[in-house]
């Protein structure tokens, strides 16, 4: 074995450790929803994982982070994902880890000390605000939130929603309309708005499968009233808001992939020790049932498949950046989502009522990674502009 290979596994052993013995005892307050127990036990944890060099995997080392390849990320992403809090016990959690990078590639340097420094360093949240309730996602191209210069000054208005994590965020990245006669995607900026901005308004934690949630772990509607910021807080050129947006989105969508199967390997390793505990009569583990076997041989072939796929489109985006890999992102983006919900669905099945309770995280996975399919393009839309650019190869 090679000496990098050898130090990459020790690398793995020492985060997987690290999860299991430091944040998955934290689960258990995650899963109550007792946060004013979980937060100042996380920040513990926290500052422990930065003692001991586990900050910022995906981040380069001049910027103080471990300064991974995306396809090394993408396995520390995979042993992250085994319990809900460990991306952000390691700096590396959404929406922040897409700010960071947002923030080294186009920010300026004031940008970066005043808003990426603390970031780097944990010491403040943040969260990037594009969707609207009264337009498609899905098309981002069309909004309402406006930034118009007055002066030195980009006044902001806009209704948002699904802006995960502004709940305590310092700051917010917008998506705003700055060129409204440019073409369409040309038309819109990133904006950075300090959440003390006059105007900024966290409406609600929007209710998600019977959960408002809170802090890092919630989803917020924001109203932009005459928000006053100045023009120096523009990320990049006027109009290049969708470019860096497609930047982010990338790399972003192996993260979550990774994460996913994390998950996935957690909800297997349960499904198979509940299948091997649980009789169904005296001296019957569920485990010899023919149904089970299938979920179990099924589940690990989707997981496997999942996670070569995965790394194929990080090499790739490694190798040849992110619009040579398009067609596999896109890929991975449904595909994983997929199996995701079925290998959730199946360990659920396989636990009974059990499954349904909080003692385990599926639940709580089964009912929030939902959005899997939704978020950073709804499964459908993927679909649809892989197969566009596949059966134009053959007209
Ligand atoms: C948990 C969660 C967290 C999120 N976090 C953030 C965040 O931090 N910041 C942020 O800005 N946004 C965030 N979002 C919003 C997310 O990006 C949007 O929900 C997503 O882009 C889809 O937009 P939409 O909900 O408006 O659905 P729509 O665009 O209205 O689409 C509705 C449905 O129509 C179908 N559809 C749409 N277009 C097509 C098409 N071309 N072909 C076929 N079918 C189509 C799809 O099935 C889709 O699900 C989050 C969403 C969720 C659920």
């Amino acid at each position: 074995m090679s000496e990098q290979l050898a130090e990459l596994n020790m690398l793995f052993d020492t985060i997987r450790d690290f999860v299991r013995a430091e944040v998955m005892p934290l689960e258990r307050y995650f899963l109550a929803r007792d946060f004013k127990t979980l937060w100042p036990l996380v920040a513990e944890k926290r500052a422990k994982a930065k003692s001991l060099g586990l900050w910022l995997p995906q981040i380069p080392e001049e910027f103080g982070g471990m300064g991974l390849s995306l396809v090394t990320h993408g396995r520390v992403s995979e042993l992250l994902g085994f319990t809900p809090l460990g991306h952000y016990v390691l700096n590396c959690q959404a929406p922040d880890a897409g700010n960071m990078e947002i923030l080294i590639e186009h920010g300026a340097p004031e940008q970066q000390e005043r808003f990426l420094r603390p970031l780097l360093d944990g010491k403040i949240r943040s969260c990037f605000s594009m969707t609207e309730p009264e337009h498609p996602g899905s098309n981002p191209t069309w909004m309402s939130t406006t930034a118009v210069r007055e002066g030195d000054s980009y006044i902001i208005d806009g209704h948002k929603w699904f802006t995960s994590s502004a709940d305590g965020a310092a700051f917010a990245i917008v998506m705003a309309v700055t060129n409204p006669d440019a073409p369409k995607h040309q038309r819109a900026s990133q904006i950075i708005v300090p959440a003390d901005t006059p105007g900024f308004e966290i409406v609600q934690n929007i209710s998600v499968m019977g959960e408002r949630g809170q802090g890092w772990a919630s989803h917020a509607e924001v109203r932009y009233s005459e928000c006053r910021v100045p023009l120096t807080n523009r990320l990049g050129a006027e109009g290049a808001g969708f470019v860096i947006a497609q930047n982010r989105l990338g790399p972003g969508r192996i993260h979550h992939c990774m994460r996913w199967i994390g998950i996935c390997e957690r909800a297997f390793d349960l499904m198979c020790s509940y299948a091997n505990l649980r009789e169904v009569a005296p001296g019957r583990p569920l485990a010899d049932q023919q149904t089970i076997q299938n979920w179990v041989s099924e589940s690990r072939a989707e997981i496997n498949a999942a996670r070569l796929m995965t790394l194929d489109a990080a090499a790739k985006i490694d190798r040849e950046g992110a619009y040579a890999a398009r067609d596999e992102i896109s890929l991975i983006k449904f595909y994983v989502a997929g199996v995701l919900q079925r290998v959730l669905d199946r360990a659920i099945q396989t636990h009974g009522a059990m499954g349904m309770t909080d003692e385990t995280p599926l639940a709580y996975w089964y009912s929030h990674e939902r959005a899997a399919r939704i978020y950073d393009g709804p499964d459908e839309v993927h679909k649809r502009s892989v197969a566009r650019r596949i059966l134009r190869r053959y007209a």
